[in-house]
């Protein structure tokens, strides 16, 4: 069984490579002329910025992934996964002990592996092509801050899971489902207080004229929205983003320094519109429903499959800690869900496409949403011709040369009788 594991793993690791080979030799080939919104936006100088940009990016990730698989390989492949489960076991025999300490070294393992990467991304990399606006000393106090609200959720959602199984044998995952959900809805109401402005600063917006636009807009398209907000995005980087989040009554809009700078007025509308859309197609919703619904079959099948016997064979191994098999199943979750993700990625393309044309219907054309669109392609450095392969299996969006002809001939559609 562990060489079918192993070959498995290879198989989807090999996928996963080949895929980012075929895109980056495709972005290097002799490409189609734009569409007509681009001129003036978009020309060779730029283009060949934004293929510098991703071809480092690109390098940075092979490097970080082939990390990824190196220590996957020696940790479950190579008898270090036995030995880790024994020495945790020894080191803390009481079950909700020997859980947190098993998951909380790996967590931190993981994240010292990762700092490495992030300060070569942060300081060379985006710093390169101009986008990181982040000191040394505002990067130490994130990832400091991170480090402790991850490890006080950590401590709260995995040590109140444990207790649960310890206290429910028979029906823990419903519990800890249970548990879980009330956690996330919860964090969803508490984290625009308690959580965002530990990293940013909200404050009204400071473009005169543009909240009465912005309430316009939320009128026209029937949602309630408390604040209207503008984020300080620019001091960590110069990329730039809109979004609109919050449940019930918590609900509001933020637009980043950056996007307010980088977009006109009317541009900025239409780009919050399409964010509106998937509110109002019920995206949101949905989304966090099925979410729901994926995490409560998700705990029931690792109750039962922890309740089988078979798990450690996978690996050929004699037994493992509850907190070995949970490890286990969450790997194997991981990677075979990687099959899923074309799935996924055409419905959240097929959404985008619903909150596109709900922007077109209420702003009544799609230029606005298109040359914004393409202003923030201009100054994100987004690549522009990724292979199409690559769009069907990970894009969440549609790739923008796409999208942009698309917003250009759509109409509104016709109002319901
Ligand atoms: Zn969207």
């Amino acid at each position: 069984m562990k060489i079918l594991l192993l070959c498995l793993y290879l198989i989807v690791t090999a996928i996963k490579f080949l895929l980012d080979w075929l895109n980056l030799r495709h972005r290097q080939r002799p490409q189609p002329p734009l569409p007509q919104a681009f001129a003036g936006q978009i020309d060779a100088e730029r283009m060949a910025r934004s293929d510098a940009y991703a071809l480092a990016g690109d390098k940075l990730g092979f490097v970080e992934d082939g990390v990824g698989v190196v220590l996957t390989l020696l940790f479950l492949f190579a008898g270090v996964f036995p030995w880790y489960d024994r020495l945790m076991s020894e080191l803390a025999p009481g079950f909700i002990a020997n859980g947190l300490l098993f998951f909380g070294v790996l967590l931190l393992v993981q994240l010292l592996v990762g700092i490495p990467f992030s300060l070569y991304r942060n300081f060379v990399l985006e710093e390169k092509f101009g986008f990181n606006k982040m000191s040394f000393k505002l990067w130490c106090a994130d990832t400091l801050k991170s480090l402790l609200i991850g490890g006080i959720l950590f401590g709260v959602l995995a040590g109140g899971a444990l207790w649960l199984v310890s206290k429910a044998p028979q029906s823990w995952w419903l519990w800890v489902w249970g548990f879980w959900a009330g956690m996330s809805l919860f964090l969803m109401y508490l984290s625009p207080y308690l959580i965002e402005p530990l990293f940013f600063k909200f404050s009204p917006l400071a473009k005169e004229n543009l909240e009465a636009g912005v309430r316009e807009l939320l009128d026209k398209a029937g949602v309630k929205a408390g604040k209207v907000l503008q984020v300080d995005a620019s001091r960590r980087s110069g990329h730039s983003n809109a979004y609109f989040t919050g449940i019930g009554k918590v609900k509001r809009v933020v637009l980043f320094d950056t996007l307010m700078e980088q977009l006109e007025d009317q541009e900025l509308l239409a780009v919050l519109a399409h964010e509106l859309g998937h509110w109002r197609c019920g995206h949101i919703r949905k989304r966090l429903i099925k979410g729901q619904i994926v995490a409560l079959a998700s705990c029931w099948l690792a109750f039962t499959l922890l309740n089988a016997d078979w798990l450690p064979g996978l690996l050929g191994l004699e037994q493992l800690s509850f907190a070995g098999q949970v490890l286990l199943i969450s790997w194997l979750a991981a990677l075979l869900s990687f099959f899923w993700t074309p799935i996924s990625s055409w419905f959240s393309r097929r959404d985008e496409r619903q909150a596109d044309q709900f922007a077109i219907d209420l702003v009544g054309s799609g230029q606005e949403l298109a040359s914004g669109l393409v202003k923030l392609a201009r100054e994100n450095l987004s690549s522009l011709f990724p292979h199409p392969l690559y769009v069907a299996i990970y894009y969440s969006h549609p790739d923008l040369v796409t999208r942009v002809e698309w917003l250009e001939k759509r109409k509104p559609s016709e109002p319901k009788p």
